[in-house]
């Protein structure tokens, strides 16, 4: 645990007490806090007092005596609409704070001065592929024998963390509604991976969103700042973030675009990984029998990884064998079974079009299982990828939708999991992948997509020992 710096002696009040609002009141005590803590739901107050929380209302408290609150992402603070506590917290001049805030507040001052190399920190934002490029670095890390630990919206909460040792690398998954409120942000090295429209209702529009992601390059400056520019925002961030064309603390990384400016380039075309410093090639890396890595969007995302690997040192070999032994996360273009020639692929975790639009085009020719709790326009967006689609297999709420968006694509409408991997499976012929993703929300037929993701793998695997 990183014990929370500056409130030794002080009322610190925390609104949300899930992962990270738990977290918060253990740290904040640990380092002195006097904590209020509260919950609006009455199941969560039941568990943190069961976890030895002492509950505060925090509808009834005198903020002029409190000096800061610590607040939960889930939890809206500006749009639509604030909480009322936090309204309450800022109508009186009360700074509203997070994990975020606070663990970058302590990490430096909680570290000794006695390290040969002092811990860094690398902090990953992005539309998609937050995940996979913070789960790759931390991989590639690993292979290279460098300690290494995952925080933030992946692996532990990032006040929960174990005290870091010499050299040792934290990377974090950072969302926009963490990254908006945290009132400290110093990452060593900084990712921003792509920008696509996502809960604009909490940002006030795509400009508040944008705003949102680009406050962890703005507040203290990173030393390294790595940067996709394959749309209009990543370049201006780019732009604004280099002092000359030529400027190597930002690295700037595509998926399509060959960048040969006079800076430091990562970029990935036609299943190649190329770096260029100054103009010239300095290493490449052929990804396309990387299993863990299909698609153009994981290349994306390996360049990021790779850009990240390479400031910190690494060789661009040792790297290319990281990238080459990593499995992917569960639920992300996730490898399940490979039968028959066929491939079985669980990307759960596609629960809009846009990222079923990835998984779309990382196949040559597909069993599509898609349905669920669709999203504004449905799949209207993935018309242009539908031919690689030779049949789709529709479930939960919005089969029937989907199926008049699919007009002449060959499809089957089959409710359940169950029914959609059993109907593929049979007619799915060498060289085809089952692959499931949704495009949609689960929550129709399953808590989270998780659970969507291993009903798919069941499935897949009962069908397989039916069938051997
Ligand atoms: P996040 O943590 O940002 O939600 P994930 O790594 O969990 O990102 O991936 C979420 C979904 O987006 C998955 O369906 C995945 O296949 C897809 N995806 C992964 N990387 C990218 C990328 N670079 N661009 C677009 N989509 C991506």
């Amino acid at each position: 645990m990183i014990a929370v710096q500056g409130y030794e002696g002080r009322r610190v009040a925390v609104l949300g007490l899930g992962r990270s609002g738990l977290a918060s009141c253990a740290a904040l005590a640990a380092g002195g806090a006097e904590v209020l803590a509260w919950d609006e739901s009455p199941e969560a107050r039941a568990a943190a007092e069961a976890a030895g929380v002492a509950m505060t209302d925090l509808a009834r408290v005198d903020w002029s005596l409190i000096a800061a609150l610590i607040t939960s992402p889930g939890i809206p603070h500006l749009y639509p609409a604030p909480n009322r506590v936090i309204a309450a917290a800022l109508a009186a001049g009360v700074p509203v704070d997070n994990d975020i805030g606070l663990f970058f507040r302590s990490f430096a001052t909680a570290l000794s001065m006695e390290f040969d190399q002092p811990p860094k920190v690398v902090a990953v934002t992005g539309s998609n592929g937050k995940s996979t490029t913070t789960a790759l670095i931390h991989h590639i890390l690993q292979a290279a024998g460098r300690p290494a630990q995952m925080a933030g919206n992946i692996g532990t909460g990032v006040l929960s963390i174990a005290p870091p040792l010499d050299g040792e690398v934290i990377v974090l998954e950072l969302s926009s509604y963490q990254i908006e409120l945290a009132r400290a942000l110093t990452p060593d090295v900084a990712v921003f991976t792509n920008l696509s429209p996502d809960h604009l209702d909490r940002h006030g529009g795509m400009g508040g969103y944008f705003a949102a992601k680009r406050r962890l390059f703005s507040e203290g400056g990173p030393d390294r700042a790595v940067i996709g520019v394959d749309e209009v925002e990543g370049m201006f961030l780019a732009g604004q973030m280099a002092q000359a064309q030529e400027d190597a603390r930002v690295i700037r990384i595509s998926s399509g675009q060959k960048l040969t400016g006079p800076g430091w380039n990562v970029f990935a075309r036609k299943g190649h990984l190329s770096e260029y410093r100054r103009g010239k090639q300095v290493a490449t890396i052929d990804l396309r029998g990387f299993r863990g890595l299909p698609g153009a969007h994981n290349h994306q995302n390996a360049c990021a990884a790779y850009a990240v690997a390479r400031t910190l040192g690494l060789a661009p070999r040792l790297i290319e064998d990281a990238l080459a032994s990593f499995t992917g996360l569960p639920h992300r273009s996730q490898l399940v079974a490979e039968a028959g020639g066929v491939r079985y692929v669980n990307d759960s975790k596609a629960t809009n079009a846009d990222s079923a639009a990835q998984a779309l085009q990382a196949f040559e020719r597909i069993r599509w299982i898609a349905g669920g709790l669709g999203k504004d326009g449905g799949i209207a967006a993935l018309a242009p990828h539908l031919g690689r689609v030779a049949k789709a297999y529709l479930i939960g709420h919005s089969a029937r939708d989907f199926a008049l968006q699919l007009g002449e694509t060959p499809h089957e409408i089959c409710e359940t999991m169950d029914r959609a991997v059993h109907a593929a499976m049979d007619e799915a012929q060498p060289g085809e992948v089952v692959l499931l993703a949704p495009a949609a929300a689960s929550f129709d037929q399953y808590p989270d997509f998780e659970k969507r993701g291993e009903a798919f793998m069941t499935a897949v695997r009962a069908g397989l020992n039916d069938a051997g």
